[in-house]
């Protein structure tokens, strides 16, 4: 079937499930099969040799992780795909893949916790330079980049306090010196940003998050080019990092309803994000898709929604968090985000537990700060659930109100 003359919610159905398969079955089969036999040693030894497709042991290939592989590379429009264990398996596994002692990459301060732990503590020790650069400062970026570099590693919007990095921008910049861009799209999906048009070679996604959407099972994606996602796959084949597929299986599942949800988390989290604006409990909020955000120009020429993810600090510090957060009713206090329910926490216990309180200051993190992660709930319901919360902490920081009301 010709995917890209259809549209996305489509191709999250049908895509690497066109076909009929075992006895005719309509849904994917989870082989759970380690290893897959062959009558002909001749054609075991093609496959082996990989000289004709075919399957010989589960740490390389497997029939359902084939599937969900597919239907990413559909979505995203890339050449190929390989899956992994975590989102954190597919980064590491693509920075260690493309990196070795001598090379250089260029990234942001913003990245993900873990990819950060990756670029301040291990790939320094395999003799490799990391240069982090202020998240929006374009112009530096590019100063470093011109220097030299073998990776640019971006992710956009970041995590969590959702800046906007202007993808187009630095691919171009990247090119000139023959960098491999790399795009961490968890947070946007493959409904609200395409890295791979905007001049990325590769993008990775955290499948735990909106691919799966129901916070059940572990998987990573990295997908695009060709030559470079067979590189990292020789590593990830000996690394070991393999998707079990059962939870390949799960994330497959997940993503046939990728489009309706992420639309409608976009909806909600802009009708959230508007309302926290107007509240005087709230000094600032993270969102993308409000016009005073400073990406905002940005997001829109390279997102078609801005995501279910928002943040937003309120008044106090970190005390007024834990006041508030137990009052919300329907969140769970969890990390995570990208889940059909909806997650809040503050940064230090979700986002950012890997750092310490110096590195999230340096980060600009506030202490005061709120990830909240929007679900599939009705939106009306979550407003008044941040409503009453908000209500109780003001009424609680003016005692007296409070002894009135009880
Ligand atoms: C969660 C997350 C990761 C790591 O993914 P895991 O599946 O938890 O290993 C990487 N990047 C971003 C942006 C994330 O939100």
């Amino acid at each position: 079937m010709d995917f890209s003359k259809l549209k996305m919610g489509t191709a999250s159905v049908w895509a690497g499930e066109t076909e009929r398969s075992y006895q005719g079955a309509t849904t994917t089969p989870i082989v759970n099969s380690v290893t897959y036999a062959y009558d002909d040693l001749d054609e075991w030894y093609d496959v082996a040799a990989g000289k004709s497709k075919g399957y010989i042991y589960s740490r390389n290939t497997n029939p359902t992780v084939a599937v969900l592989e597919e239907k990413i590379c559909v979505l995203e429009g890339a050449e190929a795909t390989t899956a992994f264990a975590t989102g954190m398996a597919a980064i590491s596994n693509t920075l260690f893949a493309l990196l070795s002692p001598g090379k250089r990459v260029v990234s942001i301060n913003d990245t993900y916790g873990g990819t950060s732990k990756l670029f301040l503590e291990f790939l320094p020790e395999f003799k490799i330079e990391v240069s982090l650069c202020n998240t929006t400062d374009f112009e530096m970026l590019e100063k470093e980049i011109a220097k030299g570099c073998d990776v640019l590693y971006l992710e956009t919007p970041t995590n969590p306090t959702l800046k906007v990095v202007d993808i187009k921008r630095l691919a171009a910049a990247a090119k000139k010196v023959g960098a491999v861009v790399v795009v961490d799209n968890t947070f946007a999906t493959p409904i609200n940003q395409n890295p791979l048009q905007l001049g990325a070679d590769l993008v990775i996604h955290s499948a735990t998050k909106f691919l799966c959407g129901h916070s059940d099972a572990m998987g990573g994606i990295l997908c695009g080019k060709k030559e470079l996602i067979e590189k990292v796959f020789r590593f990830r084949e000996i690394n070991g990092a393999s998707i079990h597929p059962e939870a390949a299986y799960m994330i497959l599942r997940g993503m046939k309803t990728l489009e309706l949800r992420v639309e409608r988390q976009n909806a909600s989290a802009l009708k959230i994000a508007k309302y926290l604006l107007n509240h005087d409990q709230v000094t600032d909020v993270f969102y993308p898709g409000l016009t005073t955000h400073p990406g905002h120009e940005i997001a829109k020429t390279q997102m078609s929604g801005f995501g279910g993810v928002l943040s937003f600090t309120i008044k106090g510090g970190y005390d007024q968090v834990k006041q508030f957060l137990p009052k919300l009713k329907l969140v769970h206090l969890a990390a995570s985000l990208g889940s059909v329910s909806t997650l809040a926490g503050p940064p230090r216990t979700t986002s950012h537990v890997e750092l310490n309180d110096e590195q999230r200051k340096q980060l600009g993190i506030p202490e005061s700060l709120i990830r909240y992660s929007v679900g599939i709930e009705n939106v009306e319901d979550l407003i008044a659930d941040l409503d009453t919360a908000l209500t109780a902490i003001k009424i609680d920081n003016t005692g007296n109100v409070a002894e009135k009301l009880s």
